[in-house]
Formats: C-alpha cells, sequence, structure tokens
C-alpha cells in the first residue's frame, strides 16, 4: 500500500500528475484505494493498492508424463492449481486438453473485471524466438505452431516459453530481486539452463540458449539421445541418478522419499552416487560460471535440497582461482518454479511494465 504523496516522493513527478494517473488506474480497476489499519489516532490517511482480484494469469508446465495448470492473481500468489496427467505424447490431443482446462479457468473467473489476463506455457524443449516450438523430445514434437493453435481457439493472449527461462525468470521476479546476472539450472529429467544477464532472458540466434544438457564433459561417455556422447545430463541429472542408484540397488523404482531415509541411514551406496553426482554437477558448473560470470546462481534439484551438505560440498569443489560468482542458492521455488515464472510473465505483460518484483509465496531462503 503506498499513498498518492509517498507516490510523488518516490516518481519526483507532481502531486497533480500522479492524481490524474491514479484516477486513471482507479477507473480501469487496476487500483483501489483503502486505509491503512495500524493508523489507530487521528485520520486515517487513504491509501492505494493494486488491485489483485482484478484479473488472473494462467501458469502452465508442459512436462513429459503431465501438465501443471496454476492460476495465480495479479500479485503471482497462486490461487488454483491441477495437475492433468497425460496418457500419450499425441500433440492433437494435447492440444485438446489445454483448450478445456483454459476454458475452464476462462470460465471460473469471467467474474473479475479483466478475467483472464494471459496464459504463459513452459516448453521442456527448444523454442524459437517467434514463439514456436523447435523440438521438445520427449514428446517428438517437431515445429509446432503451440501458440496459433491455441489462439486460434481461445479469445486470450498465448505465450510460449522455455521453461528454464520461465524457472530464471521466476527466481528473478520471486527471489532475487536485486541480482541483474542470475542462471538458474534445472536438475530433473534433463538439465535446462535459464540466462539472465542484465535483467534480461538470453535467447541467442534463435532462442536455443541453455540447451547446456547437451554439454559434453566426457567424450568417450554414454551415448545420448541428442546424437553425441557423455552429455552432462547424462550424469548429472536426477534422471540419471536414480538410473544409476535402482540399478546398483537392484531396486525397480525409488523416489525422493526412499532417497531420504538411505541419507539418514548413511546408506554406503547411496553416499558414493550422491559423491559422484556432485562431483558431476561441478565439472560443469565450473565451465558455465567461465562462460557466463554469474551473480547468482540458483541450481533447482529437490534432490540435492535431501543432502545437507550438498551446497556446502558444492562450493568446496569450486576452486578455480578464475571462476568467479557472488552466490549459489538452492531453489526454494523447486519444481513449482515454472508455473510461477510462467503466471509472472502473464502478469508482466498484462500491465505492461519493464520490471517485475513479487514477495508473495517465499519461504526462508536456503
Ligand atoms: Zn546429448
Amino acid at each position: 500500500m503506498i499513498s498518492r504523496v509517498d507516490l510523488a516522493n518516490i516518481t519526483k513527478l507532481t502531486k497533480a500528475t500522479i492524481s490524474t494517473q491514479v484516477s486513471h488506474l482507479i477507473e480501469e480497476g487496476l487500483l483501489i484505494e483503502t486505509h491503512q489499519e495500524y493508523y489507530n489516532v487521528g485520520r486515517k490517511p487513504i491509501m492505494l493498492s493494486l488491485n489483485y482480484h482484478a484479473g488472473y494469469a494462467i501458469g502452465i508446465d508442459l512436462d513429459y508424463r503431465d501438465i501443471t495448470f496454476t492460476v495465480s492473481d495479479l500479485i503471482g500468489k497462486p490461487v488454483h492449481s491441477d495437475k492433468v496427467e497425460l496418457r500419450n505424447s499425441n500433440y492433437d490431443d494435447v492440444l485438446q486438453i489445454l483448450i478445456s482446462q483454459i476454458n475452464k479457468y476462462k470460465e471460473t473467473y469471467s467474474q473479475s473485471r479483466y478475467g483472464i489476463v494471459g496464459v504463459v506455457i513452459g516448453i521442456h524443449g527448444t523454442v524459437k524466438n517467434d514463439e514456436t516450438i523447435g523440438f521438445v523430445p520427449q514428446h517428438k514434437w517437431h515445429n509446432m505452431n503451440l501458440k496459433g493453435d491455441l489462439e486460434q481457439h481461445l479469445d486470450l493472449a498465448v505465450s510460449i516459453e522455455n521453461n528454464a527461462n520461465l524457472c530464471a525468470f521466476a527466481e528473478k521476479v520471486f527471489s532475487c530481486h536485486t541480482s541483474e546476472n542470475l542462471i538458474s539450472i534445472n536438475m530433473y529429467s534433463g538439465i535446462g539452463l535459464g540466462v539472465l544477464m542484465n535483467g534480461e532472458l538470453v535467447k541467442g540466434y534463435l532462442g536455443y540458449t541453455g540447451e547446456i544438457g547437451h554439454m559434453i564433459i566426457n567424450p568417450d561417455g554414454k551415448p545420448c539421445n541428442c546424437g553425441n556422447s557423455g552429455c552432462w545430463e547424462l550424469y548429472a541429472s536426477e534422471g540419471s541418478f536414480f538410473k544409476q542408484l535402482t540399478e546398483k540397488l537392484d531396486q525397480s523404482k525409488l523416489d525422493y522419499r526412499d532417497v531420504k531415509n538411505l541419507i539418514k541411514a548413511k546408506d554406503p551406496v547411496v553416499m558414493h552416487e550422491i559423491d559422484a553426482f556432485i562431483k558431476y554437477i561441478v565439472v560443469d558448473l565450473n565451465n558455465i560460471i567461465n562462460l557466463l560470470n554469474p551473480e547468482t546462481l540458483v541450481l533447482n534439484s529437490e534432490l540435492l535440497k535431501l543432502f545437507p551438505e550438498a551446497e556446502s560440498k558444492i562450493k568446496l569443489k569450486l576452486t578455480s582461482s578464475i571462476s568467479s560468482y557472488k552466490e549459489i542458492l538452492l531453489s526454494e521455488l523447486g519444481t513449482n518454479a515454472c508455473v510461477m515464472g510462467a503466471c509472472a510473465l502473464a502478469i508482466k505483460k498484462f500491465l505492461e511494465i519493464p520490471e517485475l518484483r513479487l514477495t508473495c509465496g517465499l519461504k526462508n531462503r536456503i
């Protein structure tokens, strides 16, 4: 909440200008007048607040096995979330699921002033600068115009973005407000990198920046489905960790809870695998740090969070006297980073503002 007087002081605009602008925004339903509660003596000043129920954003994480939908208000606070399981990779089937879910939210939030203000979808694959899909390896989709196909059926603004980019954007918007050079590394089934330099997402020639999981760390290593051998994600993704551990422990399936219990029991096999996992993470972190000189490096991995010493072990192994960074953090947003970043991007586009900082839904920093 802020008063007109404070707005004038901060922006150095005249009180008359602020008054006119505020009236427009109140007419548009984006601002509301309210009273500050803790003024218990004297006249309560009239404060202004963003009317965060004026509209709602939809953030979507289109993953391999399921699609996560999150609806947030205009300050990025999630108000509803659904997860829909995918039975197959058929593009038309997935399109129908997206249309039907989005239409459901459109109906539910139709009473608010602006209804759904935008839809942003995170894709686990390459997204071109024109927002068409280049390639999604796990669904085997090539050159799809998902944005166009959805906008044909929905009267809404739809944006498509790479999921690692949305995660980096979410870290900046919700957590690391002042970091202008931030990178975020997702380490789940594969490894993706989102890069924000001078506050802007770095996209590259076609928009494919950050396919870091396929950086080769061992030219004679394991074969990868990208056609090369020894790619980083075959050694340092959670997918590769679980594959290796299930084989070594002769189990059909293991999950986070199993690993947590094994760490607690100091099981020698799991401790050895975690050491190897961290060793391979550090190999390429060193390369990435040397390449980009980031201020903030966010590691997004639920597995690393299970291992209390992970962060300090990684920092200790980054011993190069050349590589330089300011801070390494484990993501607090975790697996929600993609949908949260998607909601935030939809809000930013709707409000047409150059920078967005939100504080809702944050736990304590690690
Ligand atoms: Zn590869």
